[in-house]
């Protein structure tokens, strides 16, 4: 049987990236999106390629649901019990940038309450549900080699770095990195780890609208790792996880950054 990973805001970016190398390595996936079912769609179908390119079988489902509202998080986690049976695997990776920055003087309470629902409330009474559903199947399947549910947030660079033109951004990365060490600490007893994902700068959607400002700044050696990140250096960080290779760490807030976080004279 396979491992089963459920992964929010997969038809796109940052991931899908992570879908893809989850599937290479065998896991069963929910791909959960909001908006956008062709390219949701076309996410699974790669996927089932992708594994099956590298020797695995998977099944790769999509659901539609906005992780901000209560019921689309029940809905959705009553298709992966109805679908799958087990979670081994909760990435929160859904997240919005503001639809304009705009300087904190100026910027309403509307684009504040929008990103607080999606990317931090939505992600931590996902994780509640999860958790709980994780901690009942312990109860089936012991946690060891059989079973070792992990979660991972996907969280970012904003979560310690100012910028002023989207301060809702960056507040709310700020209060979604306070959810893993909170969970980790309080599902270490059941066995269950919990990571934190720091991307810097990654090409997807979010970041086309700023690529020129990106280029610059990178081409001026912004970052130590002198590139844009891809989506797929995301998803292998999350592959390591998803193998177990971290098995002694819970908590931990992991870079993939390209070194971006690193002060240096
Ligand atoms: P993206 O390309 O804009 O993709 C966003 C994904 O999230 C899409 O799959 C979208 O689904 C989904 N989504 C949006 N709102 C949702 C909701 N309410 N419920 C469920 N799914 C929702 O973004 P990305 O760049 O891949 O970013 C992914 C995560 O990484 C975000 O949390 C972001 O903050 C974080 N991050 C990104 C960067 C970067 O440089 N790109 C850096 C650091 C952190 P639809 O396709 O249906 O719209």
């Amino acid at each position: 049987m396979n491992p089963v990973a459920l992964i929010t805001g997969a038809s796109r970016g940052i991931g899908r990236g992570i879908a893809i190398e989850l599937a290479k390595i065998g896991y069963d996936l929910v791909i959960n999106y909001a908006r956008a079912s062709e390219a949701a769609e076309k996410t699974a179908a790669d996927c089932i390629a992708e594994a099956k390119a590298s020797g695995k079988t998977v099944r790769a489902l999509t659901c539609r649901a906005d992780i901000s509202l209560s019921e689309d998080r029940q809905r959705l986690v009553d298709f992966a019990r109805r679908e799958f049976l087990r979670i081994d695997l909760l990435v929160n990776n859904a997240g919005v940038a503001p639809t304009v920055r705009a300087d904190i003087l100026e910027a309403g309470e509307q684009s504040f309450d929008r990103l607080m629902a999606i990317n931090v409330k939505g992600p931590y009474f996902l994780t509640q549900q999860i958790a709980r559903w994780m901690i009942e199947l312990t109860q089936r399947l012991p946690p060891g080699p059989e079973y070792r549910p992990k979660i991972v947030t996907v969280s970012s660079i904003s979560a310690y770095t100012a910028s002023t033109n989207r301060g809702d951004y960056c507040v709310s990365k700020a209060a979604l990195s306070m959810l893993t060490p909170l969970f980790a600490i309080r599902l270490a007893p059941h066995g269950i780890n919990v990571y934190e994902i720091r991307p810097g700068i990654i090409a997807t959607d979010m970041t086309s609208g700023v690529k020129e400002k990106y280029d610059k700044l990178i081409a001026e050696g912004l970052t130590p790792i002198n590139r844009w990140g891809t989506p797929q250096d995301v998803g292998r960080a999350v592959a390591a996880i998803a193998q177990n290779l971290l098995p002694f760490s819970t908590g931990e807030a992991i870079n993939v950054d390209g070194g971006f976080h690193l002060r240096w004279l």
